[in-house]
């Protein structure tokens, strides 16, 4: 049977109605060899290959790994690495009680969340299109999209982002009277 190319990936046309998912061998959209698992690219590398080969943007501002391919071809080390205010990634722990679960919750894995503010004392992120604010005292959720579950930036994050001098100077002494 001749193999047809199953490709939904970045940079690719829709896929044509008669190809079915269950019979056809699928091919790396990036080198053409057929995938391990099904899946439309070899490996990350490929992926991100193909991105560079259709043109895509390469924003990578702190020099850090890509992460993130987007339809428009973009390679981001964090999906909101395109926001005019990014700073760096920082890390969001779950802090909450045990949760009684069978299987673990995926969704409580440690998030990396972009920087996008701070002015010492609180600090502004963005994950999956939601911004969540926190204390920069002890690192705990504020308020947004992080809020509903006990969440927590590591020490870490908090130092990375106590180290950041701000670089718009605020409005200067408080109003009095
Ligand atoms: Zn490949």
């Amino acid at each position: 049977m001749k193999e047809k190319k199953w490709c939904s990936g970045a940079g690719s046309l829709a896929v044509p109605e008669d190809i079915k998912q269950e019979t056809t061998p699928r091919i790396c959209c990036c080198c053409g060899k057929p995938t391990p698992d099904g899946s439309n690219y070899c490996n990350w590398q490929c992926t991100v290959d193909l991105a560079k080969r259709n043109g895509g943007r390469v924003i990578t501002p702190n020099g850090l790994p890509i992460v993130c391919v987007r339809a428009d071809n973009a390679m981001l080390e964090h999906e909101h690495a395109d926001h005019p205010d990014y700073k760096f990634p920082v890390t969001a722990e779950y802090v909450g009680a045990p949760v009684e679960l069978p299987e673990w919750d995926c969704s409580l894995k440690p998030q990396t969340q972009a920087l996008i503010y701070t002015d010492g004392d609180v600090a502004l992120t963005l994950y999956e299109c939601c911004f969540t604010i926190w204390s920069v005292h002890n690192g705990l959720s504020l308020g947004g999209f992080s809020y509903w579950k006990a969440w927590r930036l590591t020490e870490e994050s908090i130092a990375k982002i106590r180290a950041l001098k701000p670089s718009v100077p605020g409005p200067g002494k408080p109003i009095s009277e």
